[in-house]
């Protein structure tokens, strides 16, 4: 790593970074037990601690200085209007507990939002409640269950999920209790028809599919796979993550799906990565809007007009599975999300899924040649290709995902879909243009030139990051999170090993 001083390096006894006014109320004492005689904070001056945090910032990667074509992630840039919006006193200061006479515009926000929600993607209703899509999917399934429980049909216990699914698809089926059945793919990267056909029974709850698929496509048979599902009994899920591609041009309500959740946090605008706040609204048809996950906001009084505006209340549905989150969900998502849908308007959303399909089939066609691309078709906002060659045996889509960082692109995702060996997953977005796109073609070209003439090149990379190759695995299974080590740590890890 190359030195950047700790905090505590540069510290000076007695310096101080804070200029306070004399006290001019009596000094209280404080309770012996919260006082500690050796404190060791590092006594800095304003200026030190604003270089020393800054500088460490340059280090990050991050969207709003480099290109991200994290695949499933939808790490695009998301204008800075949405988070002025969020921060605006009325929303920001708004205590979660005022009543609803005193939250009105709050809830007629929430209102719009869960409307305009539900026409993008053609259902009867909309919960913002869940704080996440694997929270949404979670809520999903739980009303697909409850569905059928209420039927007295309780033989159903048993999801569908493509292998072609975004990974919390199954494990969201586990945890609510129901158990996943893989179905495979046919050549073309769509669900196996006829292995569809002969899963299909009278124990299926229903399934779950991810539209577009992790491989980035569009199933050309969905209206088929729907039916099968329906005519056995079952319901159908669709994970609608990754909405960039089909806003204002297909709605999944309309193709037959039962319910969908939406990341606010991928498709409608809030920076994301790290784990941060995020929302996963779930959308459904008649048949379970009752199950909701709630409050949900509903207009509780229409109002008079043109004197009185509607009032809008708090609502638990009828057979709620319940409540997901504290208070309305992540409000701060939800002002994002409307901010950003207001701003476009419907025109504006069908532009951004059209750019979002054309910058990654561009990339697509572009690089086809220099890789292999399985699944070669018309894509939606994502293609999968692979980070190996024949004639470079000793390379792996690692080492490509790696050397991309000394050209500071951050690597798209590695080894997902699992279906495709060395995968490498490529999602532009919509945000890009022609220069930064041309640009990335270009260093993968370059790349994929240096693999066969100068492997080592990309074997040990990256060489101009401020950390240079790390062990992923004993990164992630001995974290380090405090910013001055033990002295003796790397011994306590010769130990463990
Ligand atoms: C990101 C993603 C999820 C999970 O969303 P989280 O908000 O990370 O829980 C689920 N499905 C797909 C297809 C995704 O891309």
């Amino acid at each position: 790593m190359n030195s950047e001083p700790l905090i505590y390096d540069i510290s000076v006894a007695g310096r101080e970074g804070a200029n306070l006014p004399e006290a001019d109320v009596p000094l209280a004492k404080l309770p012996a037990d919260l006082m500690r005689e050796a404190l060791d904070l590092p006594e800095v001056s304003e200026l030190q601690v604003v270089r020393h945090f800054t500088n460490l910032s340059r280090k990050n990667f991050a969207i709003d200085r480099q290109f991200y074509p994290l695949g499933s992630c939808t790490m695009k840039y998301n204008p800075k209007l949405n988070e002025d919006m969020a921060r605006l006193a009325g929303f920001a200061h708004l205590h979660p507990l005022t009543d609803a006479s005193g939250s009105q515009g709050a809830l007629a926000l929430m209102h719009g939002l869960q409307t305009w929600l539900a026409d993008i993607a053609g259902f009867a209703a909309v919960s913002l409640q869940p704080a996440a899509g694997a929270q949404g999917e979670f809520a999903g399934i739980l009303m697909i269950r409850a569905y059928h429980h209420e039927r007295g049909d309780e033989k159903r216990t048993k999801i569908l999920v493509p292998n072609s699914a975004h990974g919390t698809n199954p494990a969201t089926v586990t945890m609510a209790g129901l158990s996943a059945v893989e179905l495979p793919s046919d050549a073309k990267g769509n669900v196996d028809l006829e292995a569809l056909r002969a899963a299909c029974d009278d124990t299926i709850a229903g399934m779950m599919i991810t539209v577009p698929s992790t491989l980035g496509l569009f199933d050309s048979n969905i209206l088929e796979v729907i039916e099968l599902v329906h005519a056995c009994g079952g319901l159908l899920y669709m994970d609608g993550a990754n909405m960039n591609s089909l806003m204002g041009i297909v709605k999944a309500g309309d193709l037959g799906f039962d319910v969908m959740h939406y990341n606010l946090h991928k498709t409608f605008s809030t920076p994301h990565g790290g784990g941060g706040p995020g929302c996963g609204a779930v959308g459904v048809n008649e048949k379970l809007v009752d199950y909701l996950p709630g409050p949900i906001v509903q207009i509780t009084d229409p109002g008079q007009e043109p004197d009185l505006p509607p009032f809008y209340e708090l609502v638990m549905p009828r057979k709620s599975i319940g409540q997901l989150k504290a208070f309305h969900g992540n409000f701060g998502m939800h002002i994002r999300a409307y901010a950003y849908i207001r701003s476009y308007g419907g025109g504006g959303l069908r532009e951004i899924s059209n750019h979002a399909v054309l910058n990654a089939n561009y990339i697509r066609v572009r690089l086809q040649d220099a890789y292999h691309v399985p699944f070669n078709r018309y894509c939606a906002h994502e293609f999968v290709m692979e980070g190996h060659w024949e004639d470079a045996p000793d390379i792996h889509a690692l080492d490509i995902s790696k050397r991309l960082m000394d050209y500071e692109i951050h690597p798209p995702t590695n080894y997902f879909p699992l279906i495709v060996p060395e995968a490498l997953l490529i999602e532009p977005t919509e945000t890009e243009d022609k220069q930064t796109l041309d640009s990335f073609i270009e260093i993968m070209i370059k790349i994929a030139e240096e693999a066969k003439a100068q492997p080592e090149l990309l074997k040990e990379a990256p060489h101009n990051t401020p950390v240079r190759r790390v062990d992923e695995i004993r990164a992630a299974r001995q974290l380090m999170l405090c910013c001055r080590p033990e002295p003796d740590w790397h011994k306590a890890e010769e130990k463990t090993e």
